[in-house]
């Protein structure tokens, strides 16, 4: 479609983030996809964590009161979160779009409201005021399935996972084993209450918008597609398809005194290391991280971001006799260029958290990943990789020198890596006919874009 198909019309898209960097990152891209289709654009973000809008003149932007600054909720602490989010966001939402509605210009009418499934408030606020909503997951598009299904039957149109997977036996699904990634068979009540209301605004909404491609999770899709009536675009992934003039969407600061020192390592030989934007964990576990860096003799680059360590605020509870043994083979940083790092050349490995970002950026550059997934999505995306693309290797139990330092040597230098690494490749030469013109992302996005011009 030409970019003047959609400005002649007049459409402006109304996107609503979730306020955290796994969130901001591919909505910023799908804003800028969308952009490049000819749609104007305002983004409506709670005031935390705000994006920075003097990178994006060619975005408008709006800002919500959410109250988060003076509450105590713990950035991992989802669902009181995404509660505290609707009873700030839902009400100056509503009045922003009812006053953006009033201004009846034909040259820029608002087409529909896209939002982040966390934000499923903007969907109500969608249907209160007739417009259609669009659901964007940022995620796997099994992550549909993972809210709605539940180890056991449950009231109120859940689906049990034995039901899930009765009449058609999908061998993807059961490499995902949902058993064990959704934890638990006793869920917390606002646990199940936050996957029903999020399930439920995704079967309301008009489309949903998924960061994903189809060849990677073919047997999901026709799984999902039996439960969830809306159309459904796998459009992933955003970061390849925006356009590569797009600004950076990092909160933090790129040390990008990393790619030189990239520029010095031989090809294929460094382990990328970094657990995202949320992770955290104690003192004991970066010190076993440090260690098995150290004695796996394999060159490194680790983002140790602040805040990673609970209770210390950067490296400096790492020992000098470790700084010493590694001077030279290793780099730390606080935040990297994580998507140019993962396509140069001397990257042979990404010891991930499997944040579904971090995971479609490794699969998109072919590189093999050793996984150690904590909490959420993460454990899907590790299955993923493992069970089903069969392109890393997972880091399983405590974190212990000994066993770090095997799992580097297996993905980086043995022959098992060798065939992991093949496979990666594979998988990016996948990609790339999926994003290039004609595949099924690229084709999907043209036709969200006639989707949305049919509103
Ligand atoms: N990221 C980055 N620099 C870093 C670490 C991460 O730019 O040093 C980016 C990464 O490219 C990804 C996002 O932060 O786009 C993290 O998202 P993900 O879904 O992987 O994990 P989350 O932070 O949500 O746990």
């Amino acid at each position: 479609m030409e970019k003047q198909e959609a400005k002649s019309l007049g459409r402006r898209l109304v996107l609503v983030v979730f306020p955290f960097q796994g969130h901001i990152n591919p909505m910023l891209q799908l804003a800028t996809i969308l952009n490049s289709k000819g749609f104007s654009i305002t983004i409506v973000h709670p005031q935390f964590n705000s994006p920075n809008h003097a990178k994006h003149p060619e975005f408008s932007f709006v800002s919500l009161p959410d109250g988060l600054s003076k509450s105590n909720i713990s950035p991992t602490d989802l669902v009181a979160l995404i509660s505290a989010l609707k009873t700030n966001c839902e009400a100056p939402f509503q009045q922003y779009l009812e006053e953006m509605l009033k201004v009846d210009d034909p040259h820029d009418r608002v087409a529909c409201v896209v939002y982040d499934g966390f934000m499923h408030f903007a969907q109500v606020v969608a249907n209160n005021l007739k417009l259609p909503g669009i659901n964007v997951r940022t995620s796997a598009v099994a992550t549909l399935l993972f809210f709605a299904v539940f180890p056991r039957a449950h009231d109120q149109g859940y689906i049990s996972f034995k039901e899930c997977l009765a009449q058609a036996p999908a061998p993807e699904l059961q490499s995902l084993d949902f058993n064990d990634v959704l934890g638990p068979a006793e869920i917390p009540t606002p646990l199940l209450e936050l996957r029903a209301t999020v399930t439920h605004a995704t079967k309301k909404a008009s489309a949903v918008i998924v960061n994903t491609m189809h060849f990677l999770e073919q047997q999901t899709m026709s799984k999902v597609h039996e439960y969830f009536p809306s159309p459904i675009f796998c459009i992933g992934p955003f970061h390849k398809l925006a356009p590569p003039s797009a600004s950076s969407t990092s909160l933090l600061k790129e040390d990008t005194s990393c790619i030189s020192w990239l520029d010095k390592q031989a090809p294929n030989s460094v382990i990328y290391i970094s657990f995202g934007s949320m992770v955290s964990m104690d003192e004991k576990e970066l010190v076993e991280i440090a260690w098995g860096l150290a004695n796996s003799e394999q060159p490194f680059l680790w983002v140790v971001r602040p805040g990673l360590v609970r209770g210390s605020e950067w490296i400096e509870l790492l020992p000098e006799s470790f700084k010493e043994r590694v001077e030279g083979r290793g780099c730390i940083v606080k935040w990297a260029p994580q998507k140019e790092v993962l396509a140069h050349g001397a990257v042979g490995g990404f010891w991930s958290h499997c944040g579904w970002n971090s995971t479609m950026e490794s699969v998109c550059e072919g590189v093999p990943m050793l996984c150690r997934p904590y909490f959420g999505d993460q454990g899907l995306g590790a299955r993923y990789v493992c069970r089903v693309w069969k392109v890393g290797l997972e880091l399983e139990g405590v974190l212990e020198r000994g066993k770090i330092e095997r799992a580097i040597r297996t993905l980086m230098v043995d022959s098992e890596g060798v065939e992991i690494r093949e496979r990666a490749k594979d998988l990016k030469e996948k990609a790339d006919l999926c994003l290039s013109e004609d595949g099924s992302s690229y084709n999907a996005l043209n036709e969200l874009a006639q989707h949305i011009l049919s509103f």
